[in-house]
């Protein structure tokens, strides 16, 4: 009678190592107590999801808030849905949020002690652990059909039980190591198994690090743990790679409670300690239509691809702000009291994690964006604004490289003071909102039309302008500059006080911003502008009278 050894040397004739070997090649780390070592397992399904952005940024907080070591892993086993070259795509946009692994997969190599970090590499590895399984006797080889499969299925459903391929219904887990034998030798295709121990009826206490303890149900399936393509599945494959890289806390999303069970008999089938796990809330989105809540999704909602916020020119502390915002309930309070702060010293816990809160909020994120764009320096955010434009927008980077110490200065208003004023929410906001200080666009801005206000005749604007062009004074101070503005505003019939002219509007043309606004909108064409003082020392006395003149000729 053959025995399950000669199973598993049939299955596996060319894997000698043991797993003794392996917890050899890869012993414990030497690391500090305390110290988490944390991953980011995605699979190179396409594009970076901005819920896996906010799991990547967690364990890397983790790991580095704790001095520990936070690695990415390639999760590349499901090679039917895996697409082409997005692994390396996945690195190089974590990277673009300062989210750069430890050790890991970086695309062309690996770096670290505890690879392949891909797990189609690792297959020996694997082979290595389920000819382990299989000679203990918790692992056998299944060849149920597709068909077979779907039948079962059915069978479940009428029968109202619950599906899956366990206890009586798993009918391979039920041939001897004989008959096994025999169909492998007749050359019937099979994956592997893993059997059992457990009971649905049963309860286990399980402890994720968010959501405290957890009563769940028993694993009994007998889950695939290798497919037929001679790789693992999820289950198994996570489970070797973080014992063996020696991963202390597992950092995922919340789809994976259910599957707990089986992890938790894995582990102790193996005869490993399980690392902590904190199963993250998966971000929600508002639907628009329905108004219910939902995940946010690749299809419906631009802000689900991380690529959205750097086209748009999110600054990435914005970004990285808001989803601490998302991940624990006191970060909003400690960015109150520390604008301006390192968000390195920022301690992000578990007792604090929102699982109610995760909600997408775009209106939120502006206002953190802004509040980030505010407090850079102007060079910094000249930095930025230069690195961003060169991607996105062409003109925009030619603008300011044409003179770069003039667009200093005029993202310098009203910057870099007490408090500084909040105009941006990201980069794509800037040129927009200045681009009138460019000689041509305004002329074909005037061109279209200067947006004066209606209900003042051509001739009070005119007569304005000339006065406006005789008596203009920029060697003064900003008081002084808007008493004269004011006196401007006067002498054409517009009220020096907005109370006045609101108590007797037929005896005036309209009170001071009135005429200030004609004067803006006769130096830019817009009617929005950054403090109009700063706008007309940057563009100097030449620039604004020819540009007066400009506009008298088209009125
Ligand atoms: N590859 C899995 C996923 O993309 C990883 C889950 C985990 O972090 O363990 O969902």
């Amino acid at each position: 009678m053959a025995t399950n050894k000669d199973l598993a040397e049939l299955i596996f004739p060319d894997i000698h190592k043991t797993i003794k070997d392996l917890e050899k090649l890869y012993p414990e780390r030497d690391l500090p107590e305390g110290a988490e070592v944390t991953r980011f397992a995605p699979s190179p399904t396409g594009f970076l999801h901005t819920g896996s952005l906010f799991t990547a940024l967690i364990a890397y907080k983790f790991a580095k808030q704790t001095k520990g070591v936070y690695f990415f892993r390639l999760e590349d086993t499901d090679q039917k849905r895996e697409v082409k070259g997005t692994g390396l795509d996945l690195v190089r946009q974590l990277k673009n949020f300062g989210i750069v692994a430890d050790e890991g997969y970086f695309g062309d190599s690996d770096k670290g002690e505890y690879g392949p970090y891909e797990q189609s590499k690792r297959a020996e590895i694997y082979k290595i652990c389920i000819k382990e399984l299989i000679k203990k006797g918790r692992a056998y080889p299944c060849f149920c059909t597709k068909e077979e499969l779907d039948e079962l299925r059915l069978v479940q459903e009428a029968n109202k039980v619950i599906p899956g391929y366990y206890g009586e219904y798993a009918k391979c887990r039920h041939y001897s190591v004989d008959e096994a034998i025999a169909l492998i030798k007749e050359g019937k295709p099979y994956v592997i198994r893993f059997k059992s121990k457990g009971n649905h009826l049963n309860h286990i206490r399980v402890h994720d690090e968010i959501r405290g303890d957890m009563d769940l149900s028993e694993n009994d399936q007998d889950i695939v743990i290798l497919k037929s393509d001679g790789l693992p599945t999820y289950h198994f494959a996570h489970l070797v790679d973080d014992h063996f890289m020696r991963t202390t806390l597992i950092t995922r999303g919340e789809e994976w409670i259910s599957s707990l069970p089986i992890h938790i008999e894995l582990f102790q089938t193996m005869g490993w300690k399980a690392p902590k796990y904190a199963h993250l809330p998966v971000i929600m989105i508002n639907d628009k239509e329905t108004g219910n809540r939902r995940k946010l999704s690749k299809r419906k909602d631009k802000e689900a691809a991380t690529s959205f916020f750097l086209e748009q020119g999110y600054p990435v502390k914005g970004v990285i702000e808001y989803l601490f915002t998302i991940a624990n309930s006191n970060f909003e309070a400690w960015l109150m009291e520390n604008p301006k702060g390192n968000l390195d010293d920022f301690r992000l816990t578990f007792d604090k994690f929102s699982l109610d809160g995760a909600l997408f909020d775009l209106p939120k994120l502006n206002n953190i964006s802004k509040e980030v764009l505010s407090h850079m320096d102007k060079k910094s955010f000249t930095d930025e604004c230069l690195h961003w434009a060169k991607e996105h927008d062409e003109a925009f980077a030619s603008f300011i490289e044409k003179d770069r110490e003039r667009f200093e200065n005029i993202i310098n208003i009203e910057r870099e003071q007490e408090k500084p004023r909040k105009d941006y929410e990201k980069y794509s906001d800037v040129f927009p909102k200045i681009r009138f200080f460019d000689r041509s666009f305004f002329e074909e801005s005037v061109l279209k039309g200067i947006p004066f206000n209606e209900h003042i005749d051509k001739k009070t604007i005119e007569d304005l302008l000339l006065d406006f062009k005789k008596t203009l004074e920029l060697d003064v101070d900003e008081e002084q500059w808007f008493s004269s503005m004011k006196a401007l505003g006067t002498r054409h019939g517009f009220a020096d006080d907005r109370k006045v002219y609101k108590k007797d509007p037929t005896a005036y043309r309209g009170w001071y911003a009135d005429s200030i606004a004609i004067v803006r909108a006769a130096i830019s064409g817009t009617t929005n502008t950054p403090k109009l003082y700063d706008t007309l020392r940057i563009l100097g006395r030449e620039e604004i009278l020819s540009r007066v003149d400009f506009v008298l000729a088209h009125l």
